[in-house]
């Protein structure tokens, strides 16, 4: 099937921060084929036609979320991690059905999608129970099996081997991947294993990596050298590897990641709720490492919009920098979209150029928090500082209309949020 999206402005998510004026996007099947102004298109040849008054801007890609926990949304809020953890997340955890995990991530990826986020990196249990919840939603994803010793989980060998299994079965909307909880929680040798297994069927490998000041401190006085170092000794490092939040990250660290040429999932909403820190996000960037932006989980969050995120992101590292250059419009967005689809290893996504999947997004323009637009890098400007995911009307992926209007095609959101409700108060209640 071929599509033609007409625009007013088409914004391409490139580092460069393109946006073409009046602009084309041409679609066949799932794949973008033609990108560029109206004026320049080819002849259309019976394309279905598809006229916006607002901007096109690629599917954000949410490279770090737990997106199930939008049943423990604001539970515990105040509470210090460790209270937070043993009296409100664990006893709940412990009580999670693979039907509660599902109905979960249905209602996140509807969340998402009409946030305008139409990938995510998951890493949470029942990930079979996730895959089909995507795949109901209409969205993609990259789901993490989870590597974590706690009861009733299994040991790490048959979680690793699960990771395997469901690996076979990927394809390019749910992609299966490998997610060791950190270095603090998971043995060193384990770490070695799945880095080893995800390099050897090319599947992502999702650890935490310097979330907190603290968390590496036993692993500090046992070897001596940092987490990140660490790693590095065990063989972790090399392959599709995306170290989540790295706050905590000294120049040997940064040195490591760009040595292997390992990429960051950047969560400032996360980091700012739980106090954990600013990560040092424009040395990252000058030194050539992959970033991209993720959410965190929606119980530390609390939401799954990256919107929000990827204007933190631009200001703490400006007040980090205490410069007002230190991350620009272009980049931020740039961070959440084609950046944050390198990062997490999937070049056929982020972008609105030819040969990408065709995942769009149609932010209207007709409110005052777009104006005024003179030069075209505005509508970037305007993206990043003013406007947010309250204006994303329509979102495709793959070329399918998974939000209309601002609403879901796909899933019955009000069911869902009732069905939501229920499982939360269970699952508090015990
Ligand atoms: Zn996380």
């Amino acid at each position: 099937m071929r599509q033609r999206f007409a625009a007013r402005a088409v914004v391409v998510g490139d580092r460069e921060g393109t946006v073409v004026p009046d602009g084309v996007v041409d679609v066949e099947d799932d794949r973008i084929t033609w990108v560029g102004p109206a004026a320049e298109a080819p002849d259309p040849a019976g394309a279905a036609a598809t006229r916006l008054t607002g901007v096109l801007v690629p599917g954000l890609v949410n490279a770090h979320a737990h997106s199930p926990m939008v049943l423990f949304r604001g539970q515990g809020e105040g509470l210090p991690l460790d209270r937070w953890l043993r009296e409100v997340m664990w006893p709940r955890e412990a009580r999670l059905t693979p039907e509660d995990v599902e109905v979960a991530m249905t209602a996140a990826a509807a969340e998402m999608l009409r946030h305008g986020v139409t990938t995510s990196v998951e890493v949470y249990f029942h990930p079979e129970r996730i895959a089909a919840a995507v795949r109901a939603a209409g969205s993609r994803a990259v789901v993490a099996n989870p590597l974590i010793g706690l009861p009733g989980f299994g040991t790490f060998d048959e979680q690793l081997a699960t990771a395997l299994r469901l690996a076979a079965g990927g394809d390019e909307v749910v992609e299966h991947g490998i997610g060791p909880h950190a270095a603090y929680t998971v043995p060193l040798p384990v770490l070695r294993d799945a880095a080893a297994a995800a390099r050897a069927h090319d599947l992502l490998l999702t650890v935490h990596v310097a979330e907190t000041a603290t968390e590496g401190d036993e692993l500090l006085a046992a070897h001596g050298v940092s987490v990140p170092r660490l790693l590095a000794a065990h063989d972790v490092l090399g392959g599709r590897v995306l170290g989540a939040h790295c706050v905590h990250m000294d120049d040997g660290d940064l040195a490591l990641w760009q040595e292997y040429d390992a990429a960051v999932a950047h969560c400032p909403g996360s980091n700012a709720k739980l106090a954990s820190g600013t990560a040092r996000l424009r040395d990252m960037l000058d030194l050539g490492i992959r970033v991209g932006m993720g959410t965190d989980g929606p119980a530390s969050n609390d939401n799954l919009d990256l919107f929000e995120d990827l204007r933190l992101a631009a200001g703490l590292a400006r007040l980090r920098e205490r410069d007002a250059t230190a991350l620009s419009a272009p980049e931020a967005f740039w961070l959440a979209t084609g950046g944050a689809a390198a990062a997490i290893g999937r070049e056929d996504l982020g972008q609105l150029t030819p040969g990408r999947r065709a995942d769009l997004v149609h932010v209207d323009t007709d409110d005052i928090a777009f104006v005024p637009i003179g030069d075209p890098t505005d509508v970037l400007t305007h993206l990043v500082w003013s406007v947010g995911s309250r204006h994303v009307r329509d979102t495709w992926v793959g070329g399918r209309q998974v939000v209309a209007g601002g609403a879901s095609t796909t899933v019955d959101e009000a069911a869902l949020r009732a069905d939501v409700q229920t499982r939360a108060l269970r699952l508090a209640r015990g």
